[in-house]
């Protein structure tokens, strides 16, 4: 990017109410068969004319045509059986009745690659496409086939880079990868977490980021939280192992949270997607509160690394507060901007 603080978000955007149960995670759609497609392709266009509208730079599809962030990749794969389900207990934190591996996992055909061809077509500005991290796809299903994380995580890498290189054929700029799950496992991110997300990102051209957050802003995450302290120091655990990795942008959550700015430092050097809005609550923040929080990461990150966005997706907002969080990061980081520059 040549722009000097380009803004972006993190993931989902609000649905239509037409289209799916608004402020509703897993929400199931409302029009079926050909109109569905229709609508999910509608909402798409409305969603990126709210990014560009709000000044946002690096678009998104806002995840309008999927259901879910993880199950939505899995279902178009071979190996999964969406039938069989058993409850497991999701990123140590709640428990979930999930699909089961039945046999070898594989992917047949492109999954995003359509959507992503679709919205390219629609912009020039620079797009982000998000996928699903390997880590955080095996923590969400149930394996009776690899019984191994590891050896799943690195089947699913593999087909992630399948698709992954497809995305990037279809013109997007930045392939971020969702992993949640980083900031639980510390040990298995370590031994093999980032050596899967590596394998997943071998021999793109385009940039990559992976997305490391504390989660919608839903019960079991709001209560999570509770539990974490006065600090939140699980970047550390993770960022000097990152650090030596080959991804080139690293999406964090830094609003409102109790993460100590400082850990940034860790991966000094990288590209950092600061997380300046909560995701969270419905209150909107004011241009000056996304500029201070700008402001104490570049402490920590160089100026011409430093992308501001939120902190994770906002799918379980309203729309119009989603709108008003877009306004603030765009005018918040145009804040900082000025102030770099000396105008
Ligand atoms: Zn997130």
């Amino acid at each position: 990017m040549k722009k000097l603080l380009p803004t972006s978000t993190s993931g989902s955007l609000p649905k239509p109410s037409w289209l799916a149960q608004p402020e509703t995670l897993w929400s199931p759609w409302k029009p079926a068969g050909d109109d569905l497609a229709d609508a999910k392709r509608d909402a798409l266009r409305l969603c990126l004319d709210d990014q560009l509208r709000a000044g946002i730079d690096i678009v998104s599809d806002g995840e309008q045509t999927r259901q879910h962030f993880v199950t939505t990749f899995i279902e178009h794969l071979n190996g999964v059986d969406f039938e069989k389900r058993e409850t497991v207990r999701i990123r140590n934190r709640y428990d979930a009745s999930v699909p089961s591996v039945v046999g070898e996992v594989s992917r047949t055909k492109p999954v995003f690659v359509d959507d992503a061809k679709f919205l390219r077509q629609l912009t020039t500005q620079p797009i982000k496409w998000a996928l699903p991290g390997p880590m955080t796809m095996i923590d969400t299903l149930y394996d009776g086939h690899y019984k191994s994380r590891e050896k799943l995580a690195w089947e699913f890498a593999k087909i992630l880079n399948q698709e992954a290189k497809e995305l990037e054929a279809a013109g997007v700029d930045i392939i971020q990868f969702d992993e949640p799950a980083f900031n639980v496992f510390f040990d298995e991110v370590n031994d093999w977490g980032i050596a899967a997300l590596e394998r997943a990102i071998e021999g793109l051209q385009c940039e990559t980021a992976v997305h490391i957050c504390y989660g919608y802003g839903i019960k079991a995450n709001t209560d999570w939280k509770k539990t974490l302290g006065s600090e939140w120091r699980q970047y550390e655990e993770i960022f000097p192992r990152l650090q030596r990795s080959n991804i080139d942008i690293v999406s964090l959550e830094c609003q409102n949270s109790r993460v100590p700015m400082e850990l940034i430092e860790l991966i000094r050097g990288k590209k950092v997607m600061v997380g300046a809005i909560d995701v969270a609550t419905n209150t909107v923040e004011t241009p000056e509160q996304v500029a201070e929080t700008l402001r104490k990461a570049l402490q920590f990150v160089d100026a011409d690394k430093l992308y501001p966005c939120t902190n994770c997706g906002m799918t379980p907002l309203s729309r119009q507060v989603a709108r008003g969080k877009l306004d603030a990061l765009s005018a918040g980081a145009d804040i900082v901007r000025r102030e770099l520059l000396g105008q």
